[in-house]
């Protein structure tokens, strides 16, 4: 007889003589208690497959690491089709801890050229504006709509818009000024959800969230086109300059 065999009959033997002494079942062994050298090892209730691990999400929505990781992924984007035109993706520069961000359209051609904002001709009228306001170009934040220049400087599409909304919010949630100031009617439409003419949405603040408000004026290439709208719009820049008790530039 196999040992297995004689401990089967053991056990039987076993159990009759518990039958017999009345006893009808018996209790569940308890498990072993934990020890410090088999620490318990957590299980998901429905865990995936090894090859069916989640990724980290790709979406534009999916929160980056810092500014440096959002700009890495812009760089790379083809989230919409003005990737198939651009040269360069221009994503934004400044001081990250800027208290004023000025927010424009998209970039232009000089812009998509060299990969920065505000570098052509509209660019130097705000560094200009800047200037006059006080303040260097290096203390405030640019970034635009959209990161990628439309064919012909035409107006962003709201797909293009939707599109590349996760960058620009990341970067106000990042920086997190006291006013951002929108450059141009698509900039606030953007910015403040609305289609009001730009006439009805400049010279007063609008309020973004509790540390952030937003002001709206003509965009610089507006006013080289437009000289007397230099005026407007030096009025809303005082507006900002009031509220971040800056001095206009002797
Ligand atoms: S415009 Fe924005 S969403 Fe479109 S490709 Fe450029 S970075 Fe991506």
């Amino acid at each position: 007889m196999s040992p297995e065999t004689d401990n089967r009959r053991l056990v039987a033997e076993q159990l009759r003589i518990w039958s017999r002494c009345g006893l009808t079942h018996l209790p569940r062994p308890r498990p072993a208690p934990r020890t410090e050298e088999s620490p318990p090892v957590p299980v998901a209730d429905n865990p995936p497959p090894a090859d069916e691990t989640p990724a980290v999400p790709a979406s534009p929505s999916a929160p980056w690491a810092d500014l440096n990781a959002c700009r890495e992924d812009a760089l790379a984007c083809t989230r919409c089709a003005l990737a198939e035109t651009r040269q360069k993706v221009v994503f934004g520069d400044g001081d990250e801890a800027a208290e004023l961000m000025f927010v424009g359209e998209a970039p232009g051609a000089e812009e998509d050229r060299r990969g920065q904002p505000f570098v052509g001709r509209a660019g130097k009228l705000l560094d200009k504006m800047i200037d006059a306001m006080g303040l260097a170009r290096e203390r405030v934040y640019i970034a635009n709509v959209l990161k990628c220049r439309p064919p012909g400087n035409r107006d962003p599409l709201p797909d293009e818009v939707t599109a590349c909304r996760p960058f620009l919010d990341y970067q106000i949630d990042v920086i997190r000024p006291k006013i951002i100031c929108c450059l141009g009617r698509h900039a606030a439409m953007r910015m403040l959800d609305t289609d009001s003419s730009l006439k009805n949405l400049r010279g007063r603040f609008h309020d973004h969230n509790e540390r952030t408000r937003i002001a709206v004026t003509y965009h610089p290439a507006y006013c080289l086109r437009n000289p007397a709208a230099k005026r407007d719009v030096w009025e809303d820049l005082q507006l900002i300059m009031a509220e971040l008790g800056l001095q206009p530039r002797d």
